[in-house]
């Protein structure tokens, strides 16, 4: 812990204010470490380790080449990593050939669908990107630019469905509004259920 205090202040008062600040800071660090333990373990990507593709299973296997790069192949994604990485680097290379896998399987289902959607809502957009967001599976600007979580191509195509409603929406309605609801429930009366299964899978995708 780093603590900033005036220069003015004297080291005893500011030992003295930490005394009396000691019961609250141990509370916020109990608070914190409980809520670190409640997580679940982040897996590591290994030989047969199960992650889903458009809601169904697939498995992993793991092949040293010349080239890293990833194979699609029969249900089965092969991961090759090029045998001039440096073994610490090896779980971020494979990490990110999934990523890169994920990113073109959801590039191709929203070339697919985003243009038969926009169209069944009566909307225009721009421009659709798939993207690296933390925290957030879409967003809609108001020059008509769609972008998407890359983390949604492990979801069942109706997820996605949902998500690109939610954001073609926002083309309408750049808020969440009484009118953004009515819009989304129109097209995506199920967008409750859709929402929770989102949850659920977004605590399987953890890199
Ligand atoms: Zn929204």
């Amino acid at each position: 812990m780093r603590v900033l205090a005036p220069t003015w202040l004297s080291e005893k008062k500011i030992i003295a204010m930490l005394n009396a600040k000691q019961q609250w800071i141990t509370n916020k660090l109990k608070e914190q470490n409980a809520l670190l333990a409640t997580r679940p373990p982040l897996p590591v990507i290994a030989e047969d380790t199960t992650l889903t593709l458009f809601g169904k299973p697939f498995s992993i296997s793991i092949k040293s080449g010349t080239k890293t790069q990833f194979v699609f192949n029969r249900g089965r994604l092969a991961l090759i990593i090029s045998t001039r990485v440096k073994p610490e680097n090896v779980q971020a290379h494979l990490s990110k050939q999934v990523q890169l896998f994920y990113r073109e399987q959801l590039q191709a289902q929203l070339q697919n669908r985003l243009p038969i959607l926009a169209d069944n809502m009566g909307l225009v957009y721009q421009k659709v990107s798939v993207k690296n967001f933390k925290a957030k599976w879409g967003s809609c600007n108001n020059r008509g630019e769609l972008d998407f979580n890359w983390r949604l191509a492990a979801m069942p195509f109706e997820t996605i469905d949902s998500v690109c409603i939610h954001e073609l929406a926002h083309l309408k309605h750049l808020d969440h509004s009484r009118d953004f609801w009515a819009l989304v429930a129109k097209y995506d009366p199920e967008y409750q259920f859709h929402k929770q299964v989102l949850r659920q899978y977004s605590t399987q995708i953890w890199f």
